[in-house]
């Protein structure tokens, strides 16, 4: 990308001129993105003929974005106790002070990868038939549990897109998810995935 420093030159089209014209980059007063306020001294393409601000550059854009409010949504699915073990193990892989957040960092980190992979959708039904056929040795009434997330409205859409278009239900897709998690992260001696998901888990908790 282009890194632009005061006093640079450029060309763009200037509102106020109604033409081409000759810019310089030079520190402004720049309202927020949502038009509210504005934000001290940014680096902005400014008109040589009439001053005004015409373009503001990409190094630029984070200080003037007004940060929105995150929509969060709650995830939820009962799910048997052992799909929270598995989940469980799989934290403790990727952090020595594994806890239940890292479920939830699990789950989307897995629902994402699958949603984009070409298979995923096909992959999916797979796993979660696998999952459903799963049953624990002796006789044991494996008990179910609750799980729940706050998502953002951006992952949920995605979670949904992909439940739909593997014809399962929200519930199901975690199962395969979750199977998909016991083969990828726990059953594997050294797992292919773990280096990459130990540095991000690191990065996040620093
Ligand atoms: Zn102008």
């Amino acid at each position: 990308m282009k890194l632009y420093s005061a006093g640079d030159k450029s060309k763009a089209i200037c509102e106020t001129c109604q033409d081409m014209v000759e810019t310089t980059f030079l520190y402004r007063d720049v309202p927020f993105d949502d038009g509210t306020g504005k934000v001290k001294d940014i680096l902005a393409s400014v008109c040589d003929r009439c001053g005004e601000v015409v373009a503001i550059p990409a190094q630029s854009l984070p200080a003037i974005r007004r940060a929105r409010e995150k929509v969060e949504v709650s995830l939820e699915a009962q799910v048997p106790a052992s799909d929270i073990e598995i989940l469980d193990a799989a934290a403790t892989r990727i952090s020595e002070r594994a806890s239940v957040r890292h479920r939830k960092f699990l789950l989307a980190f897995y629902v994402r990868k699958m949603a984009r992979d070409p298979q995923g959708a096909e992959r999916i039904k797979q796993l979660f038939l696998e999952a459903k056929a799963a049953k624990p040795k002796a006789k044991v009434k494996v008990p179910r549990k609750r799980l729940s997330f706050k998502v953002s409205h951006d992952f949920e859409e995605e979670f949904a897109a992909f439940a739909k278009i593997s014809g399962l239900k929200k519930t199901q897709v975690l199962r395969g998810v979750v199977r998909e998690i016991r083969s990828d992260l726990v059953a594997p001696e050294y797992p292919a995935s773990l280096p990459q998901l130990r540095e991000l888990v690191a990065t996040m908790e620093s």
